[in-house]
Protein backbone atom coordinates (compact mmCIF):
# COMPACT_ATOMS: atom_id res chain seq x y z
CA UNK A 1 0.00 0.00 0.00
CA UNK A 2 1.64 4.00 -0.72
CA UNK A 3 1.36 6.04 1.33
CA UNK A 4 0.15 9.47 0.65
CA UNK A 5 -0.60 13.00 2.47
CA UNK A 6 -3.89 14.74 1.88
CA UNK A 7 -3.14 18.54 0.20
CA UNK A 8 -6.70 19.23 0.03
CA UNK A 9 -9.48 19.87 -2.13
CA UNK A 10 -9.94 20.84 -5.92
CA UNK A 11 -12.80 21.30 -7.80
CA UNK A 12 -9.92 21.85 -10.99
CA UNK A 13 -10.50 18.28 -11.32
CA UNK A 14 -13.40 16.39 -11.58
CA UNK A 15 -12.53 13.35 -12.73
CA UNK A 16 -11.20 10.36 -10.33
CA UNK A 17 -8.03 8.77 -11.27
CA UNK A 18 -8.30 5.92 -9.93
CA UNK A 19 -11.76 4.57 -11.06
CA UNK A 20 -12.29 7.35 -13.65
CA UNK A 21 -15.59 8.52 -12.82
CA UNK A 22 -16.62 12.00 -14.39
CA UNK A 23 -18.38 14.67 -13.44
CA UNK A 24 -17.61 14.70 -9.52
CA UNK A 25 -18.01 17.78 -7.21
CA UNK A 26 -14.06 17.57 -6.76
CA UNK A 27 -11.58 15.61 -5.97
CA UNK A 28 -9.15 15.03 -2.99
CA UNK A 29 -5.93 15.87 -4.10
CA UNK A 30 -3.45 13.19 -2.55
CA UNK A 31 0.34 13.55 -2.57
CA UNK A 32 2.63 10.28 -2.96
CA UNK A 33 4.91 9.80 -0.25
CA UNK A 34 8.48 7.70 -0.40
CA UNK A 35 10.17 5.93 2.39
CA UNK A 36 11.03 8.16 4.21
CA UNK A 37 7.51 10.38 4.63
CA UNK A 38 9.07 12.96 1.83
CA UNK A 39 6.75 14.05 -0.62
CA UNK A 40 7.16 12.37 -3.86
CA UNK A 41 5.97 12.76 -7.37
CA UNK A 42 3.16 13.84 -8.80
CA UNK A 43 0.07 14.78 -7.29
CA UNK A 44 -3.13 12.26 -7.40
CA UNK A 45 -6.75 13.52 -7.76
CA UNK A 46 -8.98 10.78 -6.75
CA UNK A 47 -12.63 10.96 -5.49
CA UNK A 48 -13.26 10.70 -1.61
CA UNK A 49 -13.95 6.62 -1.17
CA UNK A 50 -11.21 6.09 -3.94
CA UNK A 51 -8.70 7.95 -1.75
CA UNK A 52 -9.65 6.12 1.27
CA UNK A 53 -9.16 2.82 -0.96
CA UNK A 54 -5.92 4.62 -2.60
CA UNK A 55 -4.34 4.97 0.91
CA UNK A 56 -5.82 2.42 2.71
CA UNK A 57 -7.94 4.67 5.18
CA UNK A 58 -11.58 4.94 6.48
CA UNK A 59 -14.03 7.40 4.37
CA UNK A 60 -14.00 9.26 7.48
CA UNK A 61 -9.77 9.45 7.63
CA UNK A 62 -10.16 11.09 4.07
CA UNK A 63 -12.16 13.35 5.56
CA UNK A 64 -10.20 14.38 8.46
CA UNK A 65 -7.10 14.38 6.24
CA UNK A 66 -8.87 17.34 4.21
CA UNK A 67 -10.02 19.07 7.26
CA UNK A 68 -6.53 19.03 8.64
CA UNK A 69 -4.66 20.43 5.30
CA UNK A 70 -7.31 23.35 4.91
CA UNK A 71 -6.69 24.20 8.55
CA UNK A 72 -3.39 24.26 7.85
CA UNK A 73 -2.93 26.02 5.14
CA UNK A 74 -5.68 28.57 6.53
CA UNK A 75 -3.29 28.99 9.34
CA UNK A 76 0.06 29.57 7.06
CA UNK A 77 -2.24 32.05 5.36
CA UNK A 78 -2.62 33.77 8.77
CA UNK A 79 0.52 33.69 9.65
CA UNK A 80 1.85 35.44 6.44
CA UNK A 81 -0.73 38.08 6.89
CA UNK A 82 0.50 38.33 10.29
CA UNK A 83 3.88 38.57 9.38
CA UNK A 84 3.56 40.97 7.01
CA UNK A 85 1.60 43.76 9.66
CA UNK A 86 4.80 43.13 11.48
CA UNK A 87 6.85 44.41 8.85
CA UNK A 88 4.88 47.17 8.12
CA UNK A 89 4.68 48.08 11.47
CA UNK A 90 8.38 47.70 11.98
CA UNK A 91 9.37 49.38 8.56
CA UNK A 92 6.84 52.22 9.88
CA UNK A 93 8.68 52.77 13.10
CA UNK A 94 12.26 52.60 12.02
CA UNK A 95 11.38 54.89 9.23
CA UNK A 96 10.16 57.47 11.88
CA UNK A 97 13.20 56.82 14.05
CA UNK A 98 15.19 57.50 10.67
CA UNK A 99 14.17 60.53 9.48
CA UNK A 100 12.71 61.94 13.19
CA UNK A 101 14.58 59.77 15.43
CA UNK A 102 11.92 58.13 17.30
CA UNK A 103 9.77 55.12 16.70
CA UNK A 104 6.74 57.15 18.22
CA UNK A 105 4.28 58.19 15.24
CA UNK A 106 3.19 60.81 17.37
CA UNK A 107 6.13 62.19 18.76
CA UNK A 108 7.94 62.26 14.77
CA UNK A 109 4.69 64.02 13.81
CA UNK A 110 4.77 67.05 16.35
CA UNK A 111 8.84 67.15 15.69
CA UNK A 112 8.20 67.42 11.52
CA UNK A 113 5.65 69.98 12.38
CA UNK A 114 2.87 67.86 10.51
CA UNK A 115 -0.28 65.82 10.92
CA UNK A 116 0.30 62.52 11.94
CA UNK A 117 -2.07 60.95 9.15
CA UNK A 118 0.47 63.08 6.40
CA UNK A 119 3.27 61.82 7.97
CA UNK A 120 2.22 58.14 8.04
CA UNK A 121 1.15 58.46 4.60
CA UNK A 122 4.06 59.40 3.46
CA UNK A 123 6.12 56.25 5.44
CA UNK A 124 3.31 54.10 4.19
CA UNK A 125 3.91 55.18 0.49
CA UNK A 126 7.84 54.49 1.17
CA UNK A 127 6.66 50.83 2.47
CA UNK A 128 4.21 50.50 -0.42
CA UNK A 129 7.54 51.54 -2.83
CA UNK A 130 9.91 48.77 -1.03
CA UNK A 131 7.00 45.98 -0.92
CA UNK A 132 6.48 46.70 -4.93
CA UNK A 133 10.13 46.00 -5.72
CA UNK A 134 9.98 42.90 -3.28
CA UNK A 135 7.13 41.85 -5.09
CA UNK A 136 8.94 42.37 -8.99
CA UNK A 137 11.86 40.24 -7.20
CA UNK A 138 9.49 37.37 -6.78
CA UNK A 139 7.41 37.83 -9.23
CA UNK A 140 9.14 38.51 -12.62
CA UNK A 141 9.72 35.89 -14.65
CA UNK A 142 13.19 35.93 -16.87
CA UNK A 143 12.55 37.13 -20.22
CA UNK A 144 14.18 34.81 -22.95
CA UNK A 145 16.13 36.62 -25.74
CA UNK A 146 17.18 33.53 -27.61
CA UNK A 147 19.33 33.31 -31.06
CA UNK A 148 18.82 29.69 -32.56
CA UNK A 149 21.85 29.60 -34.74
CA UNK A 150 24.90 29.97 -32.89
CA UNK A 151 24.30 27.86 -29.27
CA UNK A 152 24.34 29.84 -26.48
CA UNK A 153 21.64 31.18 -24.42
CA UNK A 154 20.63 34.44 -23.32
CA UNK A 155 18.40 35.57 -20.62
CA UNK A 156 17.56 38.87 -19.18
CA UNK A 157 17.20 38.87 -15.42
CA UNK A 158 15.27 41.84 -13.63
CA UNK A 159 15.32 41.85 -9.84
CA UNK A 160 14.27 45.02 -8.03
CA UNK A 161 14.60 47.23 -11.02
CA UNK A 162 18.52 45.54 -11.78
CA UNK A 163 19.05 43.84 -14.88
CA UNK A 164 21.61 41.55 -15.70
CA UNK A 165 22.40 39.15 -18.91
CA UNK A 166 22.88 35.80 -17.95
CA UNK A 167 24.70 34.24 -20.92
CA UNK A 168 25.28 30.26 -21.38
CA UNK A 169 27.59 29.37 -24.27
CA UNK A 170 28.16 25.69 -25.74
CA UNK A 171 31.60 24.38 -25.38
CA UNK A 172 34.04 22.05 -22.71
CA UNK A 173 31.39 19.64 -21.27
CA UNK A 174 28.17 21.56 -22.69
CA UNK A 175 28.00 19.68 -26.14
CA UNK A 176 24.12 18.92 -26.80
CA UNK A 177 21.17 22.07 -26.44
CA UNK A 178 19.92 20.02 -23.52
CA UNK A 179 23.11 20.11 -21.96
CA UNK A 180 23.14 23.91 -22.69
CA UNK A 181 19.61 24.37 -21.30
CA UNK A 182 20.58 22.77 -18.21
CA UNK A 183 23.26 25.01 -17.68
CA UNK A 184 21.52 27.77 -18.83
CA UNK A 185 18.27 27.25 -16.77
CA UNK A 186 20.79 26.57 -14.15
CA UNK A 187 22.45 30.11 -14.16
CA UNK A 188 19.54 31.84 -14.30
CA UNK A 189 18.28 30.59 -11.11
CA UNK A 190 21.53 30.70 -9.77
CA UNK A 191 21.76 34.46 -10.98
CA UNK A 192 17.78 35.04 -9.60
CA UNK A 193 18.45 33.75 -6.39
CA UNK A 194 22.04 36.07 -5.84
CA UNK A 195 19.95 38.87 -6.90
CA UNK A 196 16.77 38.59 -4.56
CA UNK A 197 19.29 37.99 -1.37
CA UNK A 198 20.29 41.30 -2.12
CA UNK A 199 16.74 42.41 -0.94
CA UNK A 200 16.38 40.29 2.18
CA UNK A 201 17.93 43.34 4.65
CA UNK A 202 14.08 44.71 5.33
CA UNK A 203 13.08 40.97 6.03
CA UNK A 204 16.24 40.70 8.24
CA UNK A 205 15.85 43.77 9.98
CA UNK A 206 12.28 42.57 10.76
CA UNK A 207 13.30 39.70 12.28
CA UNK A 208 16.10 40.54 14.31
CA UNK A 209 14.06 43.63 15.64
CA UNK A 210 11.17 40.80 16.39
CA UNK A 211 13.64 38.85 18.27
CA UNK A 212 14.68 41.70 20.75
CA UNK A 213 11.67 42.67 21.70
CA UNK A 214 10.03 42.02 24.57
CA UNK A 215 7.44 38.85 24.56
CA UNK A 216 3.96 39.37 23.76
CA UNK A 217 1.07 37.35 22.62
CA UNK A 218 1.80 36.28 18.82
CA UNK A 219 6.11 37.47 19.30
CA UNK A 220 6.76 33.91 18.39
CA UNK A 221 4.48 33.00 15.98
CA UNK A 222 5.71 36.10 13.86
CA UNK A 223 9.05 35.25 14.50
CA UNK A 224 8.95 32.05 12.99
CA UNK A 225 6.65 33.48 10.35
CA UNK A 226 9.41 35.69 9.39
CA UNK A 227 12.22 33.39 9.31
CA UNK A 228 10.02 31.12 6.83
CA UNK A 229 10.55 34.60 4.51
CA UNK A 230 13.75 35.23 5.13
CA UNK A 231 14.33 31.54 4.27
CA UNK A 232 12.52 31.81 1.08
CA UNK A 233 14.27 34.67 0.05
CA UNK A 234 17.28 33.36 0.70
CA UNK A 235 16.52 30.25 -1.47
CA UNK A 236 14.96 32.14 -4.05
CA UNK A 237 12.06 30.82 -4.13
CA UNK A 238 8.26 31.73 -4.67
CA UNK A 239 5.94 32.01 -1.61
CA UNK A 240 4.48 27.76 -1.15
CA UNK A 241 1.01 28.17 -0.09
CA UNK A 242 0.40 26.26 3.46
CA UNK A 243 1.24 22.67 2.48
CA UNK A 244 -0.25 22.67 -0.78
CA UNK A 245 2.59 22.02 -3.53
CA UNK A 246 1.86 24.59 -5.87
CA UNK A 247 4.21 23.59 -8.70
CA UNK A 248 3.15 20.00 -9.03
CA UNK A 249 -0.91 21.32 -8.57
CA UNK A 250 -0.27 23.67 -11.39
CA UNK A 251 0.69 20.55 -13.70
CA UNK A 252 -2.18 19.88 -16.78
CA UNK A 253 -4.43 17.45 -15.57
CA UNK A 254 -5.24 14.31 -15.83
CA UNK A 255 -1.79 13.29 -17.77
CA UNK A 256 -1.79 13.77 -21.48
CA UNK A 257 -0.11 10.96 -23.69
CA UNK A 258 0.88 11.68 -27.04
CA UNK A 259 1.42 8.55 -29.43
CA UNK A 260 1.90 7.88 -32.84
CA UNK A 261 -0.11 5.06 -33.24
CA UNK A 262 -3.99 6.20 -34.89
CA UNK A 263 -6.52 4.44 -32.63
CA UNK A 264 -8.87 2.20 -34.69
CA UNK A 265 -12.12 4.22 -33.81
CA UNK A 266 -10.61 7.20 -36.21
CA UNK A 267 -11.44 7.33 -39.89
CA UNK A 268 -8.87 9.25 -42.15
CA UNK A 269 -10.70 12.46 -43.66
CA UNK A 270 -7.19 13.27 -45.56
CA UNK A 271 -3.74 12.24 -45.93
CA UNK A 272 -2.72 11.92 -42.15
CA UNK A 273 -5.59 13.67 -40.48
CA UNK A 274 -7.89 11.79 -38.90
CA UNK A 275 -11.42 12.52 -36.61
CA UNK A 276 -13.90 10.75 -34.92
CA UNK A 277 -17.10 9.20 -37.23
CA UNK A 278 -19.24 12.23 -35.81
CA UNK A 279 -16.36 14.49 -36.86
CA UNK A 280 -15.93 13.05 -40.26
CA UNK A 281 -19.47 13.26 -41.15
CA UNK A 282 -19.80 17.12 -39.95
CA UNK A 283 -17.13 17.79 -41.85
CA UNK A 284 -18.34 16.30 -45.10
CA UNK A 285 -21.53 18.41 -45.28
CA UNK A 286 -19.42 21.08 -46.21
ZN1 LIG B 1 -12.86 6.80 -8.01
Amino acid sequence: MKAYKVLGTTDDVTTCELCLKPELKGTVVLMPLDDDGNEGGEACYFGTSCAAKAAGWTVKEVRAGVKRATDEKREAERAEREAAWAAEREFLAAWYEEHYGTRDLHEAAERAGMSTVRLSGEAIHAYRELQRAAEAASVEEPEVMEAPVTQHRETLVRVAGVERVVRTEDGGKIRTTKQLETAHTKAVKAALVEMRRANLDAYKLTLSTLEAAPWSPGRDRDIEATKRIVRRAERGTLTSHGTYDVAAMRKPHPPVRFTETVPEYLVEVEPGHYATDEAAESLALF
